[in-house]
């Protein structure tokens, strides 16, 4: 590929800050004259692509030191920098190529921004370098999302007898990864509407995902949050368990793989903006919206380019009514999962001693968050309601061991509270709301579960 050939895939010429910039329509023809054409500053190419995807990814922490050592500032983190993100659009040519594009820092609250200047808009891309070139095998969640924009809304175009730049009829199995600048990406200005080439992502509701037999498979969804457990690491960067449903599970019967309720594993890549981290640290129940999350081997999961968003702030014209609430849950079962809610109601046949003990918490809330107050005294301040009190509640924590009608050969361990020890054995207990906290089936099936109030 020499210079002619990229200036030649397509005859428009376009005048940009007095320079002469050659538009093209092909990613991989613009990306193969890259390397000579760096060089030449009087002669640009620009690439007409549709902007499928706008999202943001985390900034290595290496890079967020160099950029400390640079600054020479205290050796403190600046508040500034925490919660910085690379913006990232994926875009996609008339051909069907896809690349991904590595823009500037952003704050994690300023993607809408951006989603509402470019996406699903024809835009020209330029100043771009090539950082890698990433295959299927290796991002198979970026290429779940490039598969849910497979086919294209418009037959590709036919290229210029260059197989080399012609994806097939099926996916693409590569897509290059470039780097650039805000200014790299640039509405053409007569698309002032989307393009019909962009295939924005689709609703469905939590029974469809479920259903659906790919092995790998991208979706969005809005559902009710009725249960969280948030490893508290720096704001917005912990690991998150969310427990799903819909009116589409709580409504219907429930026929495996359907169940009433679904866990989602918000991964520490995705971005967590601040209004959905105050609504999962708000005790109530919220709606959230997911947008090309994935689900893989029969979970669902949030990844960097999963956007998540407060149900109320987004189209609601296609959501359905929120489920009536409690939620109600499946009773436990055999092929039960991790991080998942169940209900069960049994008989105590057994008391761990050596996981038993007993701890104060708050006469309010019911949070073992307390602190003492100096000087040494009876008094207490709640960390998690604020409000001070002379005597916390005892409270008596104890793991026991169950046996249920419902689940045969099985160690069932519960871990709950309130019950008085010494009359504990035999007593039958239930129907009991449970978090399952691990499931282990060799040598033979034991689950350990938690006592939780929804
Ligand atoms: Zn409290």
């Amino acid at each position: 590929m020499d210079n002619e050939q990229v200036a030649a895939c397509d005859g428009s010429s376009r005048r940009s800050s007095a320079v002469l910039a050659t538009q093209c329509h092909s990613l991989l023809e613009a990306i193969a004259g890259l390397g000579q054409t760096g060089s030449v500053a009087q002669h640009v190419v620009v690439v007409v692509v549709v902007v499928q995807r706008v999202y943001s990814i985390p900034v290595p922490s290496a890079s967020i030191a160099s950029i400390r050592l640079h600054s020479k500032t205290s050796s403190a983190a600046p508040p500034l920098e925490q919660g910085k993100r690379r913006l990232c659009v994926l875009v996609q040519d008339s051909f069907g190529m896809f690349s991904v594009v590595q823009l500037h820092l952003l704050d994690r609250d300023d993607l809408r921004q951006y989603c509402r200047a470019w996406l699903g808009r024809t835009c020209v891309l330029r100043g771009v370098k090539v950082v890698q070139r990433v295959t299927r095998e290796r991002r198979s969640s970026l290429f779940s999302l490039i598969d849910s924009l497979w086919p294209p809304l418009k037959q590709p175009r036919e290229c210029h007898g260059n197989a080399a730049s012609m994806p097939s009829k099926r996916p693409p199995s590569f897509c290059y990864v470039l780097s650039g600048q805000e200014s790299s990406v640039e509405p053409v200005e007569e698309s002032s509407s989307v393009s019909p080439l962009h295939l924005p992502s689709t609703g469905q509701t939590l029974r469809d995902v479920l259903q659906n037999d790919h092995k790998t498979y991208c979706c969005s969804f809005i559902a009710t949050v009725i249960y969280k457990r948030i490893q508290r690491c720096d704001v917005g960067q912990g690991e998150v368990w969310l427990v799903l449903t819909d009116q589409s599970l709580q409504g219907s019967s429930p026929d495996w793989p359907c169940r009433r309720t679904v866990p989602l594993h918000v991964n520490a890549s995705c971005a967590l903006t601040s209004c959905v981290l105050k609504a999962l640290n708000d005790p109530a129940v919220c709606r959230l919206s997911f947008t090309d999350a994935i689900k893989e081997h029969g979970f669902l999961l949030c990844v960097e380019h999963s956007i998540i968003e407060v149900a109320d702030s987004v189209d609601s014209r296609l959501t359905q009514e929120p489920p009536a609430q409690p939620a109600r849950l499946d009773p436990l079962h055999v092929e039960v999962t991790p991080n998942s809610l169940c209900t069960l109601t049994g008989v105590i046949v057994g008391v761990d001693e050596s996981a038993s003990y007993s701890l104060p918490v708050c006469s309010q809330c019911g949070s073992h968050e307390l602190q003492p107050i100096p000087p040494p005294g009876w008094s207490f301040h709640c960390v998690s309601c604020n409000s001070t009190m002379d005597k916390p509640i005892t409270k008596v924590q104890m793991e026991v061991f169950l046996s249920s009608a419902s689940v045969q050969n099985c160690t069932i361990k519960v871990k709950c509270s309130d019950y008085d020890v010494s009359t504990v054995l035999g007593k039958e207990v239930g129907p009991l709301t449970l978090y399952v906290r691990v499931v282990s089936r060799r040598p033979s099936l034991w689950i350990s579960l938690e006592e939780i109030c929804l």
